[in-house]
Order: C-alpha cells, then sequence, then structure tokens
C-alpha cells in the first residue's frame, strides 16, 4: 500500500534555548503554530486521497478475485462441454467401425476410412483442448487461493486504515479550532509592526517567513548578510529582515556563525 503526499515545507526550527528576544521567540512559535495549520489545511486534501487509494486497492484485488473466479467457472462449462462431445463422437466413431464389419464394396470402404479418420481428428483436437483447459483450471484454482488472500488481507488492513484516516478527518475541524486559539493567544503578544511583518512575508513569499541565519547569510536565499546587521541581528534587540527576499532574520549561535 502506499501513501503519496509531500510535506511541501521543511518543519520550522523550535525556539532555540538560551537568551531569545521574546519577540522573536513568539515569532518562532507563532510560526509553528502556522505550519500545522497550514498541515491541517493540506490533510483535508491528501487524507480523502489517501482513502480513495485504499478503496480502490480493495476494489480492485475484489475485481480480481471475481473475474479469476468467473474464468475459472466459465473453463469448468467447456470441460463439460468437451467431454460430451468428445463422448458423442466416440458413440459415433465406435457405430463406424462396426459398418466396417458389414462393408462389402472398396468403394464404401474408402468412404467409410474417411469418415473415421476425420472424426478421429475431432476428437484428437477436443482433446488437446480439454487437457489444455484442465491446466488452465489448475492455474485458476491456484490463481483464486492467492487473489482470495490478497482480497481478505486487503479487505481488512486497509478497512483498519480506513477508520484511522476517517477519525483524522473528523478531528481537523477540532484541531484547526484549537489551534487558531493558539495562534490568537501568541498574537495578542506581538507588537503590530511585527506582526504585520511578519503576515506580510508569510502571504508574499510562502514557507517560513522566520529564518534562522545559516554562515552570516540568509538562512532562506542565502544572500550574505554585512558583519554590521550580523552584529545587530546578534543584539536581537528588535526584528531585522533580509534586505533581498524579506525574510525575518534570528540566530542561532550553532548555525548562525
Ligand atoms: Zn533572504
Amino acid at each position: 500500500m502506499r501513501f503519496s503526499f509531500e510535506v511541501p515545507m521543511n518543519k520550522p526550527l523550535q525556539a532555540q534555548g538560551g537568551v531569545m528576544p521574546s519577540e522573536l521567540e513568539l515569532l518562532l512559535k507563532l510560526q509553528i503554530v502556522d505550519y500545522d495549520l497550514g498541515e491541517l489545511e493540506r490533510s483535508k486534501e491528501y487524507l480523502p486521497d489517501m482513502m480513495d487509494n485504499l478503496r480502490t486497492e480493495i476494489e480492485e484485488a475484489k475485481t480480481k478475485l471475481e473475474s479469476t473466479t468467473a474464468e475459472f467457472n466459465e473453463k469448468k462449462v467447456t470441460v463439460k462441454t468437451l467431454e460430451s462431445e468428445i463422448a458423442a463422437k466416440e458413440a459415433e466413431l465406435q457405430k463406424y467401425q462396426q459398418q466396417m464389419m458389414s462393408i462389402k464394396t472398396n468403394k464404401e470402404y474408402d468412404a467409410l476410412v474417411a469418415q473415421i479418420d476425420a472424426i478421429k481428428e475431432v476428437i484428437s483436437n477436443q482433446e488437446t483442448e480439454l487437457l489444455q483447459t484442465d491446466e488452465r483450471l489448475t492455474e485458476l484454482e491456484k490463481e483464486i487461493a492467492e487473489y482470495g488472500d490478497k482480497s481478505a488481507s486487503a479487505e481488512e488492513t486497509n478497512s483498519r486504515q480506513l477508520a484511522i484516516l476517517q477519525e483524522k478527518i473528523d478531528s481537523i475541524g477540532d484541531k484547526v479550532e484549537a489551534k487558531e486559539g493558539e495562534r490568537d493567544q501568541i498574537s495578542t503578544q506581538i507588537s503590530r509592526s511585527t506582526r504585520s511583518v511578519y503576515e506580510r512575508v508569510r502571504k508574499g513569499k510562502g514557507g517560513s517567513a522566520v529564518v534562522t541565519v545559516k554562515k552570516r547569510a540568509c538562512g532562506s536565499c542565502y544572500k550574505a548578510l554585512t558583519p554590521r546587521k550580523v552584529q545587530e541581528i546578534k543584539k536581537g534587540d528588535r526584528i531585522h529582515t533580509c534586505e533581498n527576499c524579506g525574510r525575518l532574520l534570528f540566530w542561532n549561535e550553532e548555525v548562525s556563525n
């Protein structure tokens, strides 16, 4: 079974320990909540897709089993038909062979031999077909057992997963509500001006609005920062943005230097 969905961006960094300007810390928290909200929004698309895939798998396994069973039943009928046709031809052959005893002329003899040869050929062809049909029946029997197992396990496994996914879908609304509450609670602690920078970058750029400085460059667009800007970001007394991509920058001693 296959789950196919992509997380379109990396989970944002958690606030690092140590000295962290509180507004930046709040922005990072806000960013995580926004990421989670985005994930919940995306899950409204990919969870139903995953459910469709699981249902399709169940259906396909069932259809395969049904079509194999249908072919098996069809071949059974073919065997019965061939057997009765062969029996009829053999009775006919016996009749001709008895007529041989009372043959009077060469002409009659030749005609009868031709009839016997023709009927023998028909019987031989039908016996070959019967043999092939029997072989196919043996294969089909194995396939039916195999597809039966597959179908039963797809039904069982996928139904369980479907129930889990359905629960997830059903709980999205509550989760969104909780996250929005959390978002409001964090937002009110951030100044209006910082919040508006954050919102503008988040909506305009997509992905993370707050990024860590990496090797003295913007962690998103990799634009190098001037030594003076680095000093200011390190101080952390106000919000700094990347002059190239506009994202909000914060310092993390482990990766920023
Ligand atoms: Zn940048």
